[in-house]
């Protein structure tokens, strides 16, 4: 029998590119996010250990596997017509739409740095979020508020910037009290302010779609930092005209 051609393998124990090259798209990046220690739950973004080409061979990979699922739920997808294309139209979806935030680079922001040195409360909001529960990938759908008070070091981003920055961030299976932080953090590095509050108030279909079938139930949450945790007024008045804004 002839002997299997094998690559030798390398030394330090790592796969070699072509090795890596033969394994399916997620297995690939899977493998650089493990060795650099980096964490990929549902709510993280990738984008930094996915190259070039490698997002058409993860849709293809996740329609293959849809297909799979539909086989399982007993669909015949090829005489139904509706089903047909299913498969593939769920891989589009998640990959290029509702999970897009997990695939690509953080939206490129401009700071400016606060020449005119505002220092008043600032509001921004309602922003319209649309993410989806991580524990069912049943939709989410709300607003966000956002509360800044800015110091004379803060970098000051244009307004349409904290609408693409809350989507890339919700646009993955979330948790929304984890939402809520990784915005929170993410705008805090950035602006660097005085005081930063962050209010969701989202609607989960998990709640309607399955389970308990409440209708009514909302869930808000916020995030208080700096001086919004320490001034009570400042709070208040935070509270009091994104109440006004409804
Ligand atoms: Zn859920």
């Amino acid at each position: 029998m002839p002997a299997q051609i094998t690559d030798p393998p390398p030394a330090d124990g790592k796969r070699s590119e072509a090795e890596l090259a033969r394994l399916p798209a997620s297995e690939r990046i899977r493998y650089r996010l493990v060795g650099a220690g980096c964490r990929h739950h549902a709510n993280d973004n990738i984008a930094a250990f996915i190259r070039d080409g490698e997002m058409d061979e993860l849709r293809a990979e996740v329609e293959a596997r849809m297909q799979g699922v539909l086989e399982a739920l007993v669909i015949d997808t090829e005489s139904d017509h509706n089903t047909n294309d299913t498969a593939k139209r769920v891989a589009k979806m998640f990959l290029t739409e509702v999970f897009r935030g997990r695939y690509v680079a953080m939206p490129s922001v401009t700071e400016f740095p606060n020449a005119s040195r505002l220092n008043e409360l600032m509001i921004v909001g309602p922003i319209k979020v649309r993410s989806a529960c991580s524990h069912h990938l049943c939709p989410i759908l709300g607003r966000v508020w956002i509360g800044l008070l800015p110091n004379e070091h803060s970098n000051l981003i244009g307004l349409s910037k904290y609408a693409r920055i809350c989507d890339w961030i919700m646009s993955r299976p979330q948790i929304q009290e984890e939402a809520v932080m990784m915005l929170a953090n993410e705008l805090q590095m950035r602006v660097k302010p005085d005081g930063l509050a962050i209010v969701m108030e989202a609607d989960h279909f998990c709640m309607h779609w399955r389970g308990v079938k409440d209708d009514e139930s909302m869930m808000t949450n916020s995030v208080m930092r700096g001086a919004f945790l320490k001034d009570a007024s400042l709070r208040r008045e935070f509270l009091s005209l994104l109440s006004k804004k409804t």
